[in-house]
């Protein structure tokens, strides 16, 4: 029996640590946060327990769902036919089907024709690795010609990935597509899934069967190194003090290992140094009324500066009384905006909503609050899948992956669980 450290309580750090467990192994999971998660974790949203970070499930996230089974839980999985809405230039618009394409009145008919051809043929890509290497930009221009990319993409590459928005691949983009275009119960009927219970469903059961099987989950335990000697691993420092341990994985995002493992080879720190990833600030409202009855309001117009909203009580309708929306504000540290504070976010974010729906009144604003992480986005470039460095590192007995290890599959639980159980598998090996 082999003693492991796991680094993370995310998903894929608690999917990894019950895979050691079923192959046998002791394992610690430590966790910087007071609570298990990481971007997945849940707070008290003024009596509301809700994720800080909002989630849906596609029809296509067969890990999850694999899980869910494993552990007795797939009736918790629910779905709802939602809506998408775009509001282009101080207009609300359907979005999402075949109807709503055609009404949508910024493209001309063979603009529309391109843009639903693109869609159909990404929605059938299976190998992706030629993309790799192109430029999501340049791809989808070719496909829909300039005029319509300005209307359909521009804005939401610019407020998403700023000076990254034109080095992206083209494949890391084309999955996001497959992902939701997938995720559809008849070609005009999107169908979006949550968890009953949320994150903390799959969170807890994970943690719940972890500790049954003798692991522990240390909370508040940041790690500050992983030891080693003559190039293997010998143990962590935490909070907590130093304990020995055969193997570590790190779940951590990876911008995190080379000052946890200061012994680490100068040409794999560098590999992983050249990873970039822009944090997220996420505004929270709790709101009287919904403000539209879309689940995901993409947004491109000159006065709002965030890609969309994400209402997410129109896919999980909770109690009916109190709705919910998200609004994520990713940037790069670099941005002035990124100093603000949390309230001016959250008033940023308020002020916009009159102009998504002239009812809006601030009375209905019922609570508020702000989210942040730092690593909340890898960026990947064309190529990216070669600039990944190899979970199993040049020291013995230490491992790391994070989100960018979907590649290139977007974030997501799913994703995470998977990553996971593979970063076991590489391991155990
Ligand atoms: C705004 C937003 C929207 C999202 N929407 C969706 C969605 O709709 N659907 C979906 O499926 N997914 C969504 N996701 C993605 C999903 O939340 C993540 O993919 C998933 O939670 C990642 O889990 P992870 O375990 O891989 O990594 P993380 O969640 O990053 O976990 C890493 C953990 O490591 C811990 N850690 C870091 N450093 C240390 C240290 N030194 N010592 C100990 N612990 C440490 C962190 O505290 C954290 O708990 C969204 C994420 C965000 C931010």
């Amino acid at each position: 029996m082999t003693r492991f450290a796991v680094i993370g309580s995310g998903p894929m750090g608690l999917r990894a640590a019950t895979a050691l467990i079923d192959a046998g192994h002791n394992v610690d999971v430590y966790e910087r946060d007071d609570r298990i998660g990481g971007m997945s974790a849940h707070f008290d949203f003024n009596g509301l327990d809700i994720e800080r970070y909002y989630h849906f499930v596609c029809r296509t996230d067969y890990p999850l769902f694999d899980l869910l089974k494993r552990y007795g839980l797939s009736d918790r999985l629910k779905w709802t036919n939602t809506k998408m809405g775009y509001f282009y230039r101080g207009k609300l618009y359907k979005w999402g089907s075949p109807l709503a394409l055609l009404a949508f009145p910024h493209l001309s008919p063979i603009q529309k024709i391109r843009y639903a051809l693109h869609v159909m043929h990404t929605k059938g890509i299976r190998d992706w690795s030629a993309l790799d290497k192109e430029e999501a930009g340049a791809w989808i221009r070719k496909w829909i010609g300039d005029g319509a990319y300005e209307v359909m993409w521009r804005d939401s590459f610019r407020l998403k990935f700023f000076e990254y928005a034109d080095n992206l691949s083209a494949s890391w983009i084309g999955t996001r597509i497959k992902r939701i275009a997938l995720s559809r119960e008849s070609l005009f009927k999107e169908s979006l899934g949550y968890l009953e219970g949320g994150s903390d469903l799959v969170l807890d059961a994970l943690a719940g069967d972890i500790q049954a099987r003798g692991g522990r989950i240390l909370l508040a335990a940041p790690v500050q190194e992983v030891t080693t000697q003559d190039g293997k691993v010998t143990g962590i420092l935490s909070a907590r003090g130093w304990a020995a341990y055969d193997g570590v994985l790190s779940t951590s995002p990876i911008q995190y290992v080379p000052r946890m493992v200061p012994t680490l080879p100068e040409d794999y720190r560098r590999k992983i140094e050249s990873i970039e990833n822009i944090p997220v600030a996420c505004v929270i409202l709790k709101l009287r009324h919904a403000i539209s009855d879309n689940f995901w309001m993409n947004i491109s117009d000159s006065r709002i500066e965030i890609p969309g909203v994400i209402e997410y009580s129109n896919l999980n309708p909770l109690d009916g009384k109190q709705h919910i929306l998200y609004a994520p504000f990713y940037m790069p540290k670099t941005h002035p905006k990124w100093k603000s504070t949390d309230q001016a976010l959250i008033d940023e974010v308020v002020s916009y909503l009159p102009m998504l729906n002239s009812s809006f009144d601030p009375s209905w604003v019922m609570a508020t609050s702000c989210h942040r992480y730092e690593f909340a986005q890898t960026i990947c470039p064309p190529g990216f899948q070669g600039a990944l460095p190899p979970m199993e590192s040049p020291i013995a007995g230490f491992y790391m992956a994070d989100t960018g290890y979907y590649y290139p599959e977007d974030r997501s639980i799913s994703e995470s669980l998977d990553v996971g159980r593979r970063l076991a598998e590489v391991a155990l090996r």
